[in-house]
């Protein structure tokens, strides 16, 4: 960034970086954007952050995911965001510090209401890329106040924490090793893994 950026950032300026990240830009994009900007004024936080202060939990990846990022700081490669994959274009933040969350999700009358926002469009999918840019917060998204049921501090770990996994000899990170009896193990030869060895 420069130096004569503004700040906080426009949304126009956060979805210029996501459509970079993406070679185009689309609604859902837009969507993750404004629901990490609402995230910042309610939790009143300056985004996007360079800190670790705020921590976020997407609930689809992809392009929503982006959005969310450029808008809040957060990014898997720096351990402030989680996917929990719903499948829902929504989210929550958790102000670590503070101890506060918030779950955004869109209006189910966003879509409905698009055709308001940018009556000329020239598809459906224009519609909700231009209006979701300009709609009012209270038309195109939901919010609530909510508390984490996991353990935080315990998902984020600590730096350098390591363990090797008794089966297969590989390292584990981040205390996600699990211990069976007197055996530490990793989650693939405790719980069995995604892949099969063929
Ligand atoms: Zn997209
Ligand atoms: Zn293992």
């Amino acid at each position: 960034m420069h130096d004569d950026d503004p700040h906080p950032p426009t949304l126009e300026r956060l979805l210029a970086q996501s459509a970079d990240l993406h070679r185009h830009l689309c609604p859902r994009q837009v969507l993750g954007a404004r629901m990490g900007m609402l995230a910042g004024r309610l939790l009143g936080l300056e985004l996007p952050q360079t800190a670790r202060r705020l921590y976020t939990f997407v609930e689809t990846d992809g392009c929503f995911a982006d959005g969310v990022s450029v808008a809040t700081g957060c990014w898997l490669g720096r351990r402030t965001m989680r996917l929990v994959d719903y499948g829902k274009v929504a989210a929550t933040f958790v102000d670590t510090r503070a101890g506060q969350a918030i779950r955004i999700w869109p209006s189910p009358q966003a879509r409905e209401r698009a055709s308001v926002y940018a009556p000329g469009a020239k598809s459906r999918w224009h519609a909700y890329l231009d209006a979701y840019q300009v709609m009012p917060d209270e038309e195109l998204l939901c919010v609530r106040q909510v508390t984490l049921t996991l353990d935080l501090p315990a998902l984020i770990s600590r730096n350098g924490a390591r363990a090797h996994c008794e089966r297969c000899g590989e390292e584990i990170i981040n205390e996600r090793e699990l211990r069976r009896g007197n055996a530490v193990l990793c989650r693939a030869c405790a719980d069995g893994a995604y892949y099969a060895h063929t």
